[in-house]
């Protein structure tokens, strides 16, 4: 087989002896959940990344530090590269011996011009591979409920492009053919030209009562389908408001979404949750919510830094061996404890003669990462419990405590254990600060009321949220805010600074909170 290789070429090859390697890649539709295994490894091992306005920009995050981030896509308000620009740039990047993961919305051969862009790199000698990722042609319909063939109403799809205006003379479309093909058309970049498109249908022998869905920004929290028939589908799209991106499936398969839509169905699909936890912490409370549905905004109102490296923590955990107890009040702690073990070049066996407490399962679970097994959850997971577990065990005088805690920490716990007749060490394990403050579009969706809660899991979440609200907006915000709280002593600062308790969780954990949250909303829905 004669395969031409460009990158044999002179010119490009004597300036550039190395060129680097291109993978063009498909980001999925959206759902950052839905790129390629393989595809997150390029994004992880580039160093340079050219993304499209599709790509979900959360999956930026993957690239390595230090790795170049272009904006190659066509969006309102900022510079638009043409094709041969962005196919250059590609190139050149590629050229200087870089690897380039050129990032793509749905998959990148599929209406997205990586045809041309691999052209383009094989004109140059670049050499390239292509990462196909989930197209949004058949994963919007999936997550509308619409299998694109179904058994029994439709035995293929077609895929095609809506952009070019029926009618045009020019237009590579054959209308009459398209509208006699028998299965389901999927439309991409459809919206403008839907009522063409339904007429030229139509006019080619295809029924008006003939199931059409159209699916508005698929597979992510904003998505919306609105099921109509391609006789009133322009109409019921007009009403609903629907704008691009968007895919219109025309076919007895449409109609299925009535039956199998799940994305829309789920609990907390179209609410929108803030986040108020140091980050560090969030990640599974935030899952969790995006599991069920909900949007999720992360807005940190804490920023932990650990104090391991402080003498007062390298000579608790040198000191470790004297305590009869060790007792852990947060995750931080352990975190800070472990690294203060690292840095003192001891590990757990320090405790071996402690006996370790934890207030709550997540802290218990921590530990258990670094090897050390729980000996004391309470059945309150707050300080009072704590104290009420010791006083069930036949109380500690006499003991001694090592306490690693916050540095701005309740003092309840250690006094209560001194009242007791223990002994306590409190070494300060991190400091917490207030986060980076909330971004504008978050003030503006509190203030518009289009926040349905914001959650905090403890009194410093409730103390700083309030302290970043802008003094001059501070009450207006505070009466459209609906606070979840993890528990009473949380629930006791919102009452102190005014913020709304429509939630709390009955036992003080974040799947706890989760439950709550459920529940609460699936009374709202019964009630509307
Ligand atoms: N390569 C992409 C398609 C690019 S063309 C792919 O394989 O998915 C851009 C068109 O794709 C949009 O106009 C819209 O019709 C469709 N599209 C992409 N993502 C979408 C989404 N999340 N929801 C609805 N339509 C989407």
């Amino acid at each position: 087989m004669d395969t031409t290789n460009s990158s044999t070429s002179p010119g490009n090859t004597d300036r550039f002896p190395e060129p680097g390697l291109v993978w063009l890649v498909g980001a999925g539709p959206g759902d950052p959940g839905l790129m390629t295994v393989k595809g997150m490894r390029c994004l992880a091992e580039a160093d340079v990344v050219i993304y499209d306005f599709l790509a979900n920009p959360v999956l930026l995050e993957k690239a390595r530090p230090g790795c170049e981030i272009l904006f190659a896509g066509k969006q309102a308000g900022r510079h638009s590269m043409n094709q041969d620009e962005i196919s250059a740039l590609i190139a050149e990047k590629a050229l200087e011996g870089k690897r380039v993961c050129r990032l793509k919305g749905g998959d990148p051969f599929v209406f997205g011009r990586g045809g041309e862009e691999a052209l383009h790199l094989r004109a140059k000698g670049v050499p390239f591979e292509v990462v196909p990722g989930v197209t949004s042609a058949v994963a919007v319909p999936a997550y509308a409920g619409i299998p694109v063939t179904h058994r029994g109403a439709a035995v293929s799809f077609r895929v095609i492009t809506g952009h070019e205006a029926p009618g045009k003379p020019e237009s590579d479309h054959n209308w009459d053919e398209i509208a006699a093909t028998e299965g389901t058309l999927v439309f991409l970049m459809g919206v403008r030209n839907l009522p063409l498109i339904c007429e030229r249908l139509i006019a080619g022998g295809r029924r008006p009562e003939t199931p059409a869905a159209i699916i508005e920004r698929g597979t992510g929290p904003a998505q919306r389908t609105v099921l109509a028939t391609l006789g009133d589908i322009v109409q019921r799209m007009e009403e609903a408001g629907i704008k691009p991106p968007a895919i219109t499936v025309v076919g007895e398969v449409a109609a299925l979404s009535r039956d199998l839509g799940w994305f829309e169905q789920r609990p907390l699909f179209g609410r929108r949750i803030v986040v108020t936890r140091a980050r560090a912490q969030a990640s599974a409370f935030a899952e969790a919510l995006e599991e069920q549905g909900a949007e999720v905004i992360q807005a940190p109102t804490i920023h932990i830094e650990s104090l391991a490296d402080t003498p007062a923590m390298r000579a608790a955990v040198r000191n470790a061996g004297e305590a009869d107890w060790c007792v852990f009040t947060s995750v931080s702690g352990v975190d800070a404890f472990a690294e203060a073990l690292d840095l003192e070049g001891l590990d757990v066996r320090v405790l071996a003669g402690a006996r370790i407490a934890a207030i709550g399962p997540p802290t218990a679970e921590r530990l258990k990462r670094i090897g050390l097994r729980t000996d004391l959850v309470p059945e309150r997971y707050a300080a009072e419990g704590l104290l009420d577990s010791f006083d069930a065990l036949g109380g500690v005088s006499g003991q001694r405590f090592l306490l690693p805690c916050s540095a701005i920490a309740r003092r309840h716990l250690a006094d209560g254990l001194r009242e007791r007749g223990g002994t306590v060490d409190e070494p300060p394990a991190y400091s917490t600060s207030q986060g980076d403050g909330l971004p504008d579009s978050l003030l503006e969706h509190l203030e518009a009321g289009e926040v349905d809660l914001v959650t905090f899991t403890s009194s410093s979440t409730v103390r700083n949220f309030v302290e970043a609200l802008p003094e001059a907006r501070r009450r207006d915000i505070l009466d459209k805010v609906r606070g979840a709280s993890i528990g009473p002593i949380t629930s006791g600062t919102m009452r102190e600074t005014g913020v709304t308790i429509t939630v709390e969780a009955a036992k003080s954990t974040i799947p706890a909170l989760v439950e709550a949250i459920l529940s609460h909303f699936e009374q709202t829905s019964e009630v509307s």
